[in-house]
């Protein structure tokens, strides 16, 4: 008859459970409150509760007193006094599960995180969007709890003490060589199952694969390299924390639009006329309306000029508002010939007048024509290029022996 239940309450075992018991409980649950797993604060104190439980539980003296006497009796004034980690690291590292190799004192594994790059259109990114995403995820095998066979079939291995290594002496002459490898009896598992009671469904393997969709929700105004979360829904495996599924945003290239932060960059092709006389310009934006504007007449806009459209740019997460935009106008000109004689008289009266050639007096003079670009004829440029790819392959090889 025990005086109190708390403790085996804390780890959800009856008072008479095993010493195996209380172990299996409090890893269960050490696993599921630890900090690396479980950042929340109510969980912190879980895990120091169920460690302290378990410093207690896991001493056979200190059982017996607390069984007699309770939290309140003698010798249990240390209770607590030790910090949970150094606990969880022995308790973890003591070789019961395979994660002590080396005998270094070690917490349980945390699995990897699996990482996902998921291709974002400008205009989602704009909007925001729902993504259902279907990954192949590796869990723990249902039927046998991760076990890989029936309780009770899965033995520790004696070859290594269940620790999946074994270091072996070799001497080379008149080296001894002292090495850590893979324990062959149970192939670095730690354990070992009986065939016969090997878990049908995973074959042993302690897992099996399952098609996981994941939800991912794209705010509007997020970011190219941005991440999205999911706890704990990494790769499942025996006796260690499931890592995360990260999914890294990534912003896929626009034919018309480009950002920079908030800001959107395009640019915008304008006639001649447009451009010098004013009229309506118009374009469609990624937000999906159209933008229109009129170039007041009298307003040049030169080629290359940037005008900003406020507030037309991405949309600013948590903040609110819009970025600009800024558009790079490029005029485009009449083709050659576009206008006879007398037309371009009359350009010569509104335009503003031809500036002067001024040639610095005592100069020689050499006039020459102008003739059209011709990539074929015109080769200076192309043998330039031919010069430099002949460079890089010289130099290459020959900049690696100097390095040697
Ligand atoms: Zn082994
Ligand atoms: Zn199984």
């Amino acid at each position: 008859m025990v005086k109190e239940t708390k403790l085996y309450d804390l780890l959800g075992v009856s008072p008479d459970a095993s010493d195996t018991q209380i172990k299996k409980a409090y890893r269960k649950a050490a696993l599921k409150y630890h900090p690396d797993k479980n950042p929340s604060e109510e969980a912190a104190e879980k895990f120091k509760e169920i460690t302290s439980a378990y410093e207690v539980l896991s001493d056979e003296t200190k059982r017996t007193q607390y069984d007699e006497y309770g939290t309140e009796g003698p010798g249990m004034g240390g209770m607590g006094g030790m910090d949970p980690n150094d606990i969880f690291s022995q308790f973890f590292g003591g070789g019961m599960f395979g994660g002590g190799a080396g005998g270094r004192p070690q917490g349980p594994k945390r699995g990897k995180d699996v990482k996902h790059s998921l291709e974002v259109s400008l205009e989602d990114l704009y909007k925001g969007k729902t993504t259902k995403l279907a990954l192949n995820k590796t869990i723990l095998c249902k039927s046998c709890d991760g076990r890989g066979g029936k309780e009770g079939a899965v033995k520790q291995c004696t070859g290594c003490g269940g620790n999946g290594v074994k270091f072996v002496t070799r001497q080379m002459g008149p080296v001894i060589q002292r090495f850590q490898t893979e324990c062959d009896a149970c192939h670095g598992e730690g354990s070992i199952i009986n065939p016969k009671d090997r878990c049908t469904t995973c074959r042993g393997k302690k897992t099996v694969s399952e098609k996981k969709i994941l939800v991912v929700h794209i705010d509007p105004g997020m970011k190219d390299g941005e991440t999205v979360t999911f706890r704990g829904e990494g790769d499942q495996a025996p006796d260690t924390i499931t890592g995360d599924v990260i999914i890294i945003i990534h912003e896929k290239e626009h034919p018309d639009f480009t950002r920079k932060g908030n800001d959107l960059f395009k640019k915008q092709k304008i006639d001649l006329l447009t451009a010098i006389a004013g009229g309506e310009i118009a374009f469609p934006h990624i937000s999906g309306a159209w933008i229109k504007t009129e170039i007041l007449p009298g307003e040049v806009i030169s080629h290359g000029v940037v005008k900003v459209i406020p507030d037309q740019g991405m949309p600013i997460r948590r903040v609110g508002g819009h970025g600009n935009l800024f558009v790079t106008f490029e005029v485009e000109f009449p083709k050659n010939g576009f206008a006879s004689e007398d037309k371009l008289k009359l350009l010569e009266q509104v335009l503003p007048a031809r500036p002067k050639v001024k040639i610095p007096a005592g100069k020689e003079i050499d006039e020459v024509q102008l003739e059209e670009f011709d990539q074929s004829k015109h080769a200076s440029g192309r043998r330039g290029a031919a010069d430099e790819d002949e460079y890089y392959e010289e130099s290459g090889p020959g900049v690696q022996c100097a390095s040697q």
